[in-house]
């Protein structure tokens, strides 16, 4: 695995089984009275600590929050890639995420403009990133 990619585990691997297969998976919390679901996925639930979870699918949708552009990153395999638009992007299963932005000028990128989950194969994994809906 190269470095600076994401370490897939036993616990991780259906979440990148399912982005490989184009779909985004959330942990959801099955605790009584709490039912939130966060991302990204850990074995216990964040906001109760229960480890009663499951996979639930993402709907693909989300909003921008925020982002800042990066024109240079040394650590491979962004070298290659800049500038890109790291973000930070609101779903509406209640998670902020981290993410990229792609296929979208810096200029058109506004807060609160509607993104769409897209997927991105690389060495080892395919990762999601977000793209204007409609786009
Ligand atoms: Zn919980």
């Amino acid at each position: 695995m190269a470095a600076n990619t994401p370490d897939v585990d036993t616990f991780t691997r259906p979440y990148w089984d399912a982005a490989a297969d184009g779909r985004l998976l959330l942990r959801r919390c099955r605790a009584a009275g709490c039912g939130r679901t966060h991302h990204y996925p850990r074995e216990f639930c964040p906001h109760c600590w229960s480890e009663d979870g499951e996979w639930a699918e993402a709907s693909g949708s989300a909003r921008l929050y925020t982002w800042s552009v990066v024109h240079r990153n040394d650590l491979p395999p962004f070298g290659e890639r800049v500038p890109y638009v790291a973000a930070v992007v609101d779903l509406p299963e209640g998670p902020r995420m981290m993410t990229e932005v792609v296929d979208c000028p810096e200029r058109d990128l506004s807060v609160g403009m509607e993104l769409r989950v897209t997927f991105r194969a690389e060495e080892d994994v395919t990762v999601p990133v977000f793209r204007p809906a409609g786009a």
